[in-house]
């Protein structure tokens, strides 16, 4: 298979039809849109002198004395080639990197990505997405995609601004708000993901004199805690919202690739901003970690030129660039693949968790039935279940999961993590997030039956 493609075999990887595809063209946000939504430091961050004349080293005849870059013949590595699973039949195909690549992995690379990973990543955001690239968005990729989040955040929010959060909330981006002295503002979400409601009613309500927040941050498919994923209407809300009170969405879908639903996948925020009237609201963070590699730290950020060349003028003062050699690995991998098996390799992983959702829910069945409330995940890795503490018990929203799965379950040889961390407020919670991707059936068997036997201690006490 080829990575260069004609289309056809993107085609395939194609999402539903939007906007673009009906021919109404959104106007583009300008460049000057976004001077209202950089933060002071990012505004302040100069271009490094260096990185920025990369490119003109390939100058035909140009002799460069530039960069303080290693020479490569003192590297005690000679080659790299490596085994990975056919996407298609599960058979060990070798691949090697070219001389030239070799040398290219061993190297300091662009600020913003390995030039083929890059191209290779923007084929599959145009097809995964249904979008073109037309100019109006840009890839950077980053060394997984919480490093991209972090500059992100960096690069949009002063000290002390407001932002908008979905609640519960990934517990790793707390830190990277807390860090900024962020107010948190908490949108609610339940089984039908961010709750637009909510989201309304906090911009509706606003002060009329305190600034408004710039940015909200959501996980739309396959939450990290809850599992849930955002219905369309959902998205479709968030986004009216978004233009109506002038925010940016930041999009953080790692597990978009482990969408096992019953229905076709909703289009992303990337995507579904197509249909509005202008377009450029949308910064998407995609990772390569639930899908090639964890370790390959591989994430990329997908949005308008503007907050990219931000977040990669934070690059090169923070670390420069993303491992030139782990780019090329995955790289080669993808390349060698191309569209075609990329799609049936994410088709297979999210099989798998499926495969690991009706385990783990299955059991839940068996032993937390009357004992704890749950709804079941769509998408990712994650069950989100409320404990139900007291016989008769309402399932109250100020239960307290805490002691019970840090001090009682851990006793029992059970870890997992009480709600409370992936709250904004860090208020109390019954609820409970148990990953489901690496446990076998006789591992979740003994767990859950654990945690049967602690809350039914807890009940008791
Ligand atoms: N966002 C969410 C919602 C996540 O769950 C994770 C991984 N736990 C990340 C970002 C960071 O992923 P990466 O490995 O790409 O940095």
């Amino acid at each position: 298979m080829n990575g260069n493609t004609d289309g056809s075999d993107k085609d395939t990887l194609r999402a539903q039809p939007n906007g673009s595809a009906c021919g109404v063209s959104p106007s583009r946000l300008p460049p000057e849109f976004y001077d209202a939504f950089l933060s002071t430091a990012a505004k302040e961050r100069k271009p490094c002198p260096i990185r920025g004349l990369f490119p003109l080293e390939s100058t035909p005849g140009l002799i460069s004395l530039l960069a303080g870059k290693p020479n490569a013949t003192t590297f005690p590595f000679t080659s790299l080639s490596f085994t990975a699973r056919s996407p298609i039949d599960d058979s060990p195909e070798a691949i090697s990197l070219t001389e030239t690549e070799f040398a290219e992995a061993l190297q300091y690379g662009a600020t913003d990505g390995l030039g083929q990973l890059r191209n290779w990543i923007v084929g599959l955001q145009e097809f995964s997405h249904d979008r073109k690239h037309d100019g109006g968005w840009k890839v950077s990729i980053g060394t997984g995609s919480q490093d991209l989040i972090y500059k992100a955040v960096a690069a949009t929010v002063n000290q002390g601004d407001p932002v908008l959060v979905e609640s519960p909330v990934y517990a790793g981006v707390l830190p990277i708000f807390q860090g900024h002295n962020c107010e948190l503002v908490a949108v609610e979400t339940d089984s039908c993901g961010i709750q637009s409601s909510s989201l309304r009613s906090i911009l509706e309500n606003w002060p009329v004199n305190k600034p408004r927040p710039k940015i909200l941050y959501t996980v739309p498919y396959g939450c990290n805690p809850t599992g849930m994923t955002a219905t369309l209407e959902r998205r479709k809300e968030v986004l009216r919202l978004a233009r109506e009170y002038n925010i940016l969405i930041l999009e953080d879908d790692p597990y978009y690739y482990l969408y096992y639903g019953d229905g076709p996948r909703y289009p992303s925020y990337f995507a579904l901003e197509l249909e509005e009237p202008e377009v450029g609201r949308v910064l998407r963070f995609d990772s390569l970690s639930k899908i090639l590699s964890a370790g390959l730290r591989i994430g990329f950020a997908s949005g308008p030129e503007p907050l990219i060349q931000a977040i990669d003028r934070h690059t090169t003062s923070l670390n420069l660039q993303t491992s030139t050699f782990t780019q090329m690995v995955a790289y080669k991998l993808l390349d060698a693949w191309g569209y075609d098996g990329f799609k049936i390799h994410t088709e297979k992983v999210s099989a798998f968790h499926r495969g690991k959702r009706d385990i783990f829910e299955r059991v839940m069945n068996k032993h937390l039935s009357g004992l704890a409330q749950w709804s079941s995940p769509e998408a990712g890795m994650f069950f989100w279940f409320k404990l139900i503490l007291s016989e008769g018990d309402k399932v109250a929203e100020d239960g307290d999961s805490e002691a019970i799965i840090r001090t009682k379950a851990f006793d029992r040889g059970v870890l997992a993590l009480p709600g409370t961390v992936f709250m904004p407020d860090g208020r109390k919670t019954a609820y409970v997030r148990a990953a489901f991707s690496l446990s076998t059936e006789p591992e979740v068997e003994e767990a859950l039956r654990r945690l049967r036997q602690v809350i039914l201690e807890a009940r008791a006490e």
